[in-house]
């Protein structure tokens, strides 16, 4: 049986597997379907503590596995089925096959948010994509208008890094200004190749009967108007959803089904603990799921202490 499994291998569930591992419990770590979580994504990483230069994301995940891995974390790939929390041993599926564990520490994280289109379905990867630095290189959108949906960090990042490849990037926005941050959203306006869309919401992406990405539907929410916009590209970055679904009816979470811990990162159910982005929706940083991932560490730690004493 296993003392500590932990679900996700984001900056959450791998800095939980870093303390974990260093407490001599040798947790046994799950990648899911986006192994390194969210942060792999990102192209340079400016916020995270002891980076001045800033760092690859993917490269800080990297790094932050090996670290875990030396003190004797096992991370597979692999995903959690089913869960199984009544009563001890925890009993979980994880690709068909049955384990048993004493802690489960939830660092699910959270998956991109789509606009919610039956167009946006149909042409995805056909140039609706979620993340520009896993796909604005493709061969398609070189020299071609892209459209970024959003206004948060994300979509300037997303815009930034897009403007390496496009003719011109439309960042289209359902209000007037920027939610985020100021330092992004000067970066991003600022540059001469983005071009802010403002008021307005993407209605259909086109053109599924060419079963390829052509341009945009917008709708001018002040005016009412409605207009089309040539493009190659559509990236989507309008937030996220946790990944919780596995927990629903059993872990407490809220109506969004962000998981609401009880005290620290208990939940509650004893002997689960949740970290990061799948019970955050206000920080939402590297850092804050890192130091999630280290509460929920420290919390199972104590939780077995008493248990096996
Ligand atoms: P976010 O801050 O929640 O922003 C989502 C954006 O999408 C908002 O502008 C929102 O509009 C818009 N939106 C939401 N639903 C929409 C819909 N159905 N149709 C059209 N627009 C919609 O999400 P995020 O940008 O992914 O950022 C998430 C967190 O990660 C934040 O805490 C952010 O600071 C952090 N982050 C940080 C960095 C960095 O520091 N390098 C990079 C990326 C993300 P409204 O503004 O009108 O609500």
């Amino acid at each position: 049986m296993e003392k500590v499994v932990i679900i996700g291998t984001g900056c959450a569930g791998l800095t939980a597997a870093l303390y974990t591992a260093r407490a001599n419990l040798a947790p046994l770590v799950f990648a899911g379907a986006m192994p390194g979580g969210l942060l792999t994504t990102t192209s340079i990483v400016e916020n995270f503590p002891g980076f001045p230069e800033g760092i690859d994301g993917y490269e800080l995940m990297t790094r932050l596995q090996k670290q875990a891995e030396r003190f004797g974390a096992r991370v597979q790939f692999g995903t959690v089925e089913a869960v199984d929390v009544k009563s001890q041993p925890f009993k979980l599926t994880v690709d068909g096959e049955p384990l048993e564990a004493e802690t489960i520490i939830i660092a699910s994280g959270a998956g991109h948010r789509h606009l919610g289109l039956e167009s946006e379905d149909k042409l995805e990867r056909k140039g609706v994509t979620y993340c520009a630095t896993c796909d604005g290189a493709f061969p398609m959108f070189r020299n071609q208008p892209l459209v970024v949906v959003g206004g948060g960090d994300s979509a300037c990042e997303e815009a930034t890094y897009l403007t390496r490849f496009a003719s011109v990037v439309y960042l289209v926005h359902r209000r007037d200004s920027l939610r985020a941050s100021k330092i992004m959203a000067e970066r991003t306006l600022a540059h001469a190749k983005i071009k802010p869309v403002w008021d307005s919401v993407v209605t259909e992406v086109l053109d599924v009967k060419q079963d390829k990405v052509t341009g945009v539907r917008l709708k001018n929410l002040k005016t009412e108007k409605e207009s089309t916009l040539d493009c190659a590209g559509v990236f989507v970055a309008i937030g996220h959803l946790p990944n919780t679904q596995l927990f629903k009816g059993v872990i407490d979470m809220d109506e969004n089904g962000y998981i609401i811990p009880k005290r620290g990162s208990e939940t509650n159910v004893p002997g689960v603990f949740v970290a990061g982005d799948c019970s955050d929706h206000v920080y939402r940083q590297a850092i804050t799921a890192a130091g999630m991932g280290c509460a929920a560490a420290i919390d199972a730690e104590r939780y077995l202490a008493a248990r096996n004493q």
